[in-house]
């Protein structure tokens, strides 16, 4: 019995195929989308992604316990009323025998969790905790489990869910209430979400002996008129205050059958660069008014946002290598923490006066360095000498 009820739950998820290929789970967000095919039949080595997980890189099975929904996000595949979208339901049980027997087999070590929303959030949360509350405390498993959270679940919902998962994200999709409201109309932004990662912060806080997971969120990008601007102030305070460990930005794809299917897609590059500056906010601690934004709130798309703060503020103005503060020197661009913390150590030791002492310490660019910097009060000159 219980033999037919995996086997037919695994016919399920081949069914299913990638069906969270937009939602990202790991730290490697692009390369999890570069799985993407265009074939018609699915296979269950699609559920499956090989992911950077905070436990390390692992096979993780990517799955939703419903791929109905009542709501009606207007870029999403699964929004209720779409004729193209095959529903497919499981119960708890069903998806943690499925997993438990892949894990036995050394398929998957680690659960990405999604759903669509079938009689409230409430209950459809129950059921994504319920799943995982199986696998922890009936299979035993210890490994890695990511579990998306409701919009709109109760505290003791997203407490719950915090102590089985790993990690849990809470979907933004859009930086500001209105941009929401064009994008996913029966979403509400600030009760709904912003408060789910606010109650997350809490709960870490008052539960500090407790292993808790951390949060995460994602943008759909470019669809209703949102700028960088808007997206990365956000991020920065999400980052500063709700503790994210991950904002995941997600350009904008049509879908057809959907409203949005003649919007135009959002090109890649400017996921990049959204990438590129959320990790200046998160790592490097830079504030965000001092991303170089055009007029419009965008950023540069040719051009990476590090450098470009860079050539309009150090050209006229270079770092001194020999003075200057951690801070400092991870403004160069070609440098980051490893590179900073290598050139202190450095310079302790003696003068770094030539490029090449860069390259000899661990700078792999030291020619992309030159422009923006003084090597003992000199300008370097930009030709390295190797030999
Ligand atoms: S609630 Fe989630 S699954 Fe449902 S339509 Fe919106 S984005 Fe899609």
């Amino acid at each position: 019995m219980a033999g037919r009820l995996v086997s037919e739950t695994l016919t399920k998820l081949s069914q299913m195929g990638d069906v969270t290929l937009h939602e990202p789970a790991g730290d490697s967000p692009q390369s999890e989308r570069a799985r993407r095919t265009r074939k018609q039949e699915f296979n269950f080595s699609d559920c499956i992604a090989n992911l950077q997980t905070p436990r390390g890189p692992k096979p993780v099975l990517k799955t939703m316990m419903t791929t109905a929904c009542e709501r009606n996000c207007h870029y999403c595949v699964f929004r209720a009323g779409r004729a193209k979208t095959k529903r497919v339901t499981f119960s708890p049980d069903e998806i943690a025998s499925a997993f438990d027997t892949l894990e036995s087999s050394g398929k998957v070590d680690g659960l990405f969790l999604s759903s669509g929303i079938i009689k409230g959030s409430v209950t459809t949360q129950d059921k994504i905790i319920e799943a995982a509350d199986i696998l922890r405390n009936k299979q035993r498993y210890r490994g890695y489990i990511h579990l998306k959270i409701m919009p709109g679940i109760e505290y003791d919902q997203l407490y719950r869910s915090m102590q089985l998962a790993d990690r849990v994200s809470v979907n933004l999709e859009a930086p500001t209430s209105g941009r929401l409201a064009a994008l996913a109309p029966k979403k509400i932004f600030v009760e709904e979400l912003l408060r789910m990662l606010q109650w997350a912060q809490q709960i870490r806080q008052e539960n500090r002996h407790e292993k808790l997971a951390s949060s995460v969120t994602q943008f759909v990008v470019g669809a209703v008129g949102d700028t960088d601007l808007e997206l990365l102030s956000l991020s920065d305070k999400l980052y500063s205050q709700a503790k994210l460990a991950r904002v995941y930005y997600s350009a904008f794809s049509p879908v057809p059958g959907t409203p949005f299917e003649n919007l135009p897609a959002t090109e890649a590059i400017r996921e990049f660069r959204l990438y590129q500056s959320s990790f200046l906010l998160r790592d490097y601690k830079w504030d965000v008014e001092e991303m170089p934004f055009l007029p419009d709130g965008n950023l540069r798309a040719d051009v990476d946002p590090k450098q470009a703060w860079a050539d309009e503020h150090l050209l006229r103005q270079p770092i001194e290598i020999m003075s200057a503060e951690r801070e400092q020197l991870m403004r160069i661009p070609g440098v980051g923490p490893i590179g900073a913390k290598a050139i202190i150590s450095a310079r302790r030791r003696g003068t770094l006066s030539e490029l090449l002492h860069l390259k000899q310490i661990g700078i792999r660019s030291p020619h992309k360095v030159a422009k923006y910097v003084l090597l003992n009060g000199r300008q370097p000159t930009r030709q390295l000498k190797l030999f």
